[in-house]
């Protein structure tokens, strides 16, 4: 196990904010202001004397969908990890989504696999079920209250440097501001972030100057969501089961869906997503909706009896990628990019809102570090590159694995012992709480994956599924 990687991954895990430390940046902008683009404005605020988040959209709504963000209205799981990075940079954050109507709900015996609930893991974790827009606005109105954060309305069109560093960003006013006509102009920074998400335009601007572009790797990962919200006549105090998460195994007969996820969100409803692999499109009308969640765990049932509320949403995505900024050799100083601009995988791993708290966390402990910010930002990428790469071992593990199945491809042989030994923990977590705390503290990105690689951990899995009645499939 590499242990440094472990403990430098934990470190990122457990950062808080700095208290009273020294100011660095005169004016600090953020490009992108959606989870990600907020969560660098919050590290920044206690580091620049101001920080300006430039973002195209009209923000002003706290429900509905936006153009930039055209995720927003499926299914968005805010794994543990994220939701202690924004108690402690946030606090109060997940209080004022209760108030607001939505869910705390206790992960036990939510998760199900081929029918079979997990074994408890102790933990008493418990997830935050809230719609998207919900959350980016409970945090949008709390950072942007901060004295020294703002909002520019427009679009970032590219930067500007002086020796070798950032030293502004063009933006279009015009273009996302809705005043009519363009309206250009320059925003001196010394410190810029990228949180423009999976198509930010940042490797066009640096190779357009001159610079080395990230290297982008790509993996393909097509799924297919459907989501729809029901209303939820019932409290959530009332129900037996207030959510679930049922995964399926390949081979299990589950009317073209891998994963289902049901979370009881505000305003009294309960937003519901279907996902298939590949040429599977589950659930694209409401009555196939309905059908489908009939053969589910009976809380999709429940869910999907109530009045539908607006249409189905499907989403298509095609793969996973990401970019590594730690190879570029010519890049501009005072310069750092977060978020889906970096990496984002596949969603049904649930990864992208914890990974922008985590990026938010390097650069942190970037800044805290005293860096030359006369160079590039190579310490903060290669911390980020730690956090990157666990969150891709655990997706692009798996998608690999599925592809390479699909297509009969022969694996090397410790892959093969790697992918067996991670079949053995996954179907230990039905019979083995000890089991499941490991595993779930992975899937969570509470903990490294090279956590996973422990021989005491896979022996009992192994003698766990020994004895265990096998599940189907
Ligand atoms: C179908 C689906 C389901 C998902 N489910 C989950 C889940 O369950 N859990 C989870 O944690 N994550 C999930 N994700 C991932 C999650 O949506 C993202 O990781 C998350 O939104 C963070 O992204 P971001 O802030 O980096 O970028 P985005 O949310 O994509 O935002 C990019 C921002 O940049 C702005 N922008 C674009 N161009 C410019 C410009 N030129 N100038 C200035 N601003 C610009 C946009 O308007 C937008 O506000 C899911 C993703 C998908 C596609």
């Amino acid at each position: 196990m590499t242990e440094s990687m472990v403990s430098r991954y934990e470190k990122l895990v457990h950062a808080g904010p700095p208290g009273d430390v020294p100011v660095l940046f005169d004016t600090a902008c953020v490009l992108g202001g959606s989870i990600a683009g907020l969560m660098a404005a919050r590290v920044l605020s206690d580091r620049a004397r101001r920080v300006v988040v430039i973002e195209p959209d009209d923000t002003s709504a706290e429900t509905g969908s936006r153009p930039g963000v055209p995720q927003d209205q499926q299914v968005h799981t805010l794994l543990p990890v994220g939701q202690r990075w924004l108690e402690r940079w946030v606090p109060g954050t997940t209080r004022q989504a209760q108030d607001r109507g939505a869910s705390l709900v206790a992960d036990q015996g939510t998760t199900v696999i081929n029918g079979v609930p997990q074994a408890p893991d102790g933990e008493g974790h418990h997830l935050l079920a809230v719609g998207r827009p919900l959350l980016e606005a409970l945090l949008r109105n709390r950072i942007t209250s901060l004295p020294n954060v703002s909002v520019l309305r427009g679009h970032a069109t590219g930067l500007q440097y002086r020796d070798d560093a950032v030293s502004g960003v063009r933006y279009d006013a015009g273009a996302g501001g809705g005043q009519g006509g363009r309206s250009e102009g320059v925003l001196d920074a010394d410190f810029v972030v990228d949180a423009m998400g999976r198509s930010s335009r940042l490797s066009n601007w640096l190779k357009g100057s001159g610079y080395d572009q990230p290297r982008i790797e790509r993996l393909e990962a097509p799924v297919n969501y459907a989501t729809a919200r029901f209303a939820r006549p019932a409290k959530v105090a009332d129900l037996e089961t207030p959510g679930a998460l049922a995964l399926f195994t390949p081979e299990y007969p589950s009317s073209g869906v891998s994963v289902a996820a049901v979370q009881p969100i505000e305003g009294r409803q309960w937003i519901v997503m279907l996902m298939g692999y590949g040429d599977s499109r589950p659930g694209r009308t409401i009555g196939e909706f309905r059908e489908i969640c009939t053969k589910l765990p009976p809380v999709f049932a429940t869910a999907t009896a109530g009045a539908v509320i607006g249409d189905v949403m499907t989403y298509h995505q095609a793969e996973s990628r990401r970019r590594d900024f730690t190879g570029a050799v010519r890049f501009p100083a005072r310069l750092v990019s977060v978020g889906d601009a970096v990496a984002s995988f596949n969603p049904i791993y649930g990864q992208g809102l914890s990974s922008a708290a985590l990026h938010a966390s390097c650069l942190a402990s970037y800044l805290a570090d005293g860096p030359d910010l006369g160079t590039a930002a190579r310490e903060f990428f290669r911390l980020q590159q730690v956090v990157v790469d666990a969150a891709w071992a655990v997706s692009a593990g798996g998608d690999a694995a599925r592809l390479d199945a699909l297509h009969g491809t022969e694996v090397p042989d410790d892959v093969r012992q790697q992918r067996w030994a991670m079949e053995q923990i996954a179907a230990a977590t039905l019979v083995d709480g000890d089991v499941t705390r490991a595993f779930n503290s992975v899937s969570y990105m509470l903990r490294h994956p090279a956590t996973l690689a422990d021989p005491a951990l896979l022996a009992k899995a192994v003698a766990a599924n020994g004895t265990a009645a096998p599940v189907a499939g």
